[in-house]
């Protein structure tokens, strides 16, 4: 039966555990940039599931390559090998130049991934002594919920009272070059420095123009792994394949999309499976790599023929439909757009981000409930966004959009904020 709204919301607030504080409405269906409530109300989707569906909902050629794979063989976990797996490892290495991939489910398994890695390499690569190995990251970062992770976010409602914490991290500012070289010439065991090329849940926060280059130069001069956890801002949706290419604009597609950085160890996630099953996946040559030997770690999930196949489709349709250039096209429409607006606004102060990862920040306390409120009136007019603060407000919508949509959902934003100018 189908359920009402209300109903639906009725039914996870009394049998489920609370998750986020979700946007009361109730999506029952979605395609390409949109997506539709139980009663049949349309909207754009202005969030992407937090820049997992880059390529819209329910891409054909997605849905396609899961439900093939779903009627054929869907696990069989690493116990065996599988006809797809490696298929899906050798294009998605060339695809993001790496010699090696190792898959995992969720953004922050990939992370955890990701920090074994490193301290593995520490010890047995650059002779730190066990145990000691430290690896640096910064402030207000997002990159999951598990324990060790959230030992070294700066969110208390994350953290307060889900200790003990996991040691081994030196938290430094983000976008502070002499942070960084302070922290590595201070510390005489460090690993490794993780850091999003944009801080997506601080509030879409773009760090300065080079500083990822040169953080990357303090690592290598260190011999610290640079490691970047793209799981938000990979895979086309900062306007290049990756964030980490920087202002690079080159125009070939099979670009494997890092000349501005080359991270050591890539974290991917979200976008990966075009957000169609759950795929991460973590990203290194082989030196860095090949410390992970038989038994050292696993999932049973991971790697599964269903997100190899879903995960080959999603990366072939970000080439295929040239998805980074449009974002980076529907980017700088959406951003002149919106300052037009802005120039006479007394309410937004200004709107940044790169490609179609974007935030507006709004003049008004980070605590207060202006954003919230906002938020709701968008969805009334029909467009789905949500706050990452009480004054701001992320924008990042599948990268699949028209330039007609886009322009539309602009007009839909600047009536909407017009509705709160006083
Ligand atoms: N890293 C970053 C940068 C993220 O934005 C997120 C999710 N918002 C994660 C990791 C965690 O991903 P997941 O929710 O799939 O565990």
């Amino acid at each position: 039966d189908q359920l009402t709204s209300q109903q639906a919301i009725d039914l996870e607030n009394k049998y489920g555990a609370h998750n986020y504080h979700p946007l009361p409405v109730v999506l029952s269906r979605g395609e390409g940039v949109f997506v539709w409530d139980v009663e049949g109300k349309k909207y754009y989707d202005f969030l992407s599931a937090y820049s997992a569906v880059n390529q819209g909902h329910c891409h054909p050629k997605i849905v396609d390559a899961m439900t093939k794979q779903a009627q054929t063989l869907s696990l069989t976990s690493r116990a065996f090998y599988n006809d797809v797996l490696g298929k899906y490892e050798k294009y998605a290495s060339e695809y993001f130049n790496f010699d090696k991939l190792l898959p995992m489910n969720t953004g922050a398994e990939a992370v955890e991934t990701a920090l074994k890695i490193c301290r593995k390499w520490a010890y047995e690569v650059k002779g730190i002594a066990e145990n000691k190995a430290e690896i640096i990251v910064c402030e207000n970062n997002f990159h999951g919920r598990t324990t060790t992770i959230i030992s070294f976010s700066n969110d208390p409602v994350a953290r307060k009272n889900f200790g003990p914490y996991t040691d081994g991290f030196i938290k430094i500012e983000y976008d502070n070059l002499k942070a960084l070289e302070e922290a590595l010439e201070n510390n005489k065991n460090v690993a490794g420095f993780l850091v999003e090329p944009i801080q997506g849940e601080a509030g879409v926060f773009v760090p300065s123009e080079g500083y990822l280059a040169k953080a990357k130069a303090l690592c290598e001069k260190h011999n610290v792994l640079f490691i970047a956890d793209e799981v938000q801002t990979g895979i086309a949706r900062t306007g290049r394949l990756l964030a980490t290419c920087g202002n690079c604009s080159c125009a070939d597609k099979n670009c494997s999309g890092t000349p501005e950085v080359k991270p050591d160890i890539l974290i991917l996630g979200k976008a990966l499976s075009g957000g169609a099953y759950p795929v991460s996946a973590v990203l290194a040559n082989d030196p860095i790599m090949n410390v992970i030997r038989p038994g050292n770690h696993g999932s049973t999930f991971g790697g599964n023929p269903i997100a190899a196949a879903v995960a080959i489709a999603a990366l072939e349709v970000v080439r295929d439909e040239d998805l980074a250039e449009q974002a980076f096209q529907l980017g700088e429409l959406f951003r002149s757009e919106l300052n037009k607006y802005i120039e006479t606004s007394s309410l937004v102060n200004l709107v940044r981000g790169k490609g179609l990862l974007n935030a507006i920040v709004i003049n008004d306390d980070e605590d207060s409930d202006t954003a919230w409120n906002i938020c709701l009136a968008l969805r009334d007019n029909g467009l789905l966004a949500k706050p990452t603060h009480g004054n701001i407000i992320r924008f990042a919508p599948p990268l699949v959009m028209t330039k007609e949509q886009l322009l539309d959902c602009v007009s839909i934003i600047v009536k909407t904020l017009k509705q709160f100018e006083v």
